[in-house]
């Protein structure tokens, strides 16, 4: 052995499996798996009511020879509460984004264009079919020296349209009332 042979050069140690590598693998087929089992989420619930309602029918018209309506009724409310809860998480999303904060932002945003188009039309002696871009618009949004364009907060996109008529946002719900 030479004392300037580096430690281990000629016999490295055997390669250890990386925990990190294996949680990566386990959480990976876990996501997998959880999308699967939520997808069946909705399916579950509604199969549980349908076959509540079926046994509901069937004991009563079986005239006391099935039992087993404690059961139904347990699974068709355990089932039309999981379709009302996953309601209430889906539909939010779907419904209150046209009233958000960005919806009002943008209409604000709308207003300010409809005014910056009527200056525009005065001090450029433009008639009502004239359509200024938005950098026409610039000096008349927000003082002398204008803003930055005014873009709609969720993305969608401003139509000027002609002075005559009212800007638009490409985003649906953007619409002034
Ligand atoms: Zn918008």
């Amino acid at each position: 052995m030479s004392e300037t042979e580096p430690p281990n050069s000629g016999n490295p140690p055997p390669p250890k499996t990386s925990g990190l590598a294996a949680w990566s693998l386990v959480l990976g087929i876990a996501s997998l798996v959880l999308l699967v089992l939520c997808s069946l989420l909705p399916l579950a619930a509604i199969a549980g009511v349908f076959c509540g309602h079926k046994a509901l029918n069937r004991i009563k018209s079986s005239g006391g020879t099935l039992k087993g309506k404690g059961l139904a009724i347990g699974g068709l409310v355990t089932g039309y509460l999981g379709i009302l809860l996953m309601a209430a998480i889906v539909l939010p999303s779907n419904f209150r984004a046209p009233k958000s904060a960005q919806t009002n932002e943008c209409i604000l945003n709308l207003r300010l264009i409809d005014s910056a188009k009527h200056q525009w039309a005065q001090e450029q002696k433009k008639t009502s079919a004239d359509t200024p871009t938005m950098q026409d618009l610039m000096p008349y949004l927000g003082g002398p020296q204008g803003v930055l364009p005014l873009t709609c907060p969720s993305g969608g996109v401003y139509t000027i349209g002609p002075v005559g008529g009212k800007p638009t946002c490409s985003f649906p719900g953007h619409v002034p009332p």
